[in-house]
């Protein structure tokens, strides 16, 4: 099999300095791998660590998630950062946009997007980054949060939501209660009761809240513990299904990965 690019980014110094070409470490794994970029490009790379040219395999998966990256950067291209930037609850300054997102800030310019602190921003994050600037905001949020069922054509979408969110989502909190709860801290949440055994609202992006619910189960009843994911009723003037979805599976790595850490 051959290597994933972050087994690349682990031998070059994640500095994101640039004198590659590319605005990462991560995008130069990912353009090596791709066959785009040659091992010298790197200067703090040493060739030596790296495995035998025939297990540097392409990458299709990611390769077409940076394809798509670059798409959607060109929609924006053309964009006034600086007029909407209040409908999407974000702030503007001196050319870019500075985005409250997951448990962070990102800058984001046509070019390219950053955490503040460092973290790396996987290819898929910016898709959805440049999404959520591309569409523009529009009506504001309605305050009712329905089920990603409720919205047309999310058939197949549901089933993802399902797979990599709310069930991850419920077997963590199953066996990880109290860590998964000190680790919502790093977000930006609203925790309420009442509803559920435990009930929050988090917001991934300023204008994108979730509002997840959980019970506990119960094993003797053979009542397994389960989670909801729940989206504004507007959320689709926001962000297509896709990048909802995206929104929840993101959340949910970010929180065990955090917790984990704990
Ligand atoms: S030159 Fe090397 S260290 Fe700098 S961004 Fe590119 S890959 Fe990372």
């Amino acid at each position: 099999m051959g290597l994933t690019p972050l087994e690349i980014v682990k031998l070059l110094p994640k500095t994101n300095c640039g004198e590659c070409g590319e605005p990462s470490c991560l995008a130069f794994a990912v353009a090596l791998l791709a066959g785009k970029k040659s091992p010298q490009a790197c200067p703090y790379l040493e060739p030596q660590k790296l495995p035998a040219q025939e297990e540097i395999a392409p990458s299709s998966e990611l390769d077409q998630a940076w394809r798509i990256l670059e798409e959607v950067k060109q929609k924006v291209a053309n964009l006034d950062f600086e007029s909407l930037a209040p409908g999407l609850g974000i702030e503007y300054k001196e050319g870019r946009l500075l985005i409250p997102y997951l448990d962070g800030l990102v800058e984001l310019t046509p070019e390219a997007a950053r955490r503040t602190d460092g973290l790396e921003l996987d290819p898929r994050d910016q898709i959805l980054l440049y999404n959520y600037v591309r569409f523009r905001g529009h009506r504001p949020l309605s305050g009712e949060f329905v089920g990603l069922e409720t919205f047309p054509n999310s058939v197949s979408k549901v089933a993802t939501l399902r797979r990599y969110a709310e069930e991850k989502m419920a077997r963590a909190l199953s066996e990880n209660f109290r860590p998964l709860l000190a680790a919502l801290e790093a977000f930006r949440t609203r925790r309420f009761s009442g509803e559920a055994d435990l009930a929050f609202e988090v917001w991934v992006l300023p204008r994108m809240p979730l509002r997840v619910h959980f019970w506990h189960g119960d094993p003797e009843e053979g009542l397994s513990p389960e989670a909801k994911v729940l989206y504004d009723f507007r959320a689709t003037e926001y962000l297509d299904l896709e990048s909802l979805v995206f929104c929840a599976e993101r959340f949910t790595e970010r929180w065990l990965e955090l917790a984990e850490s704990l």
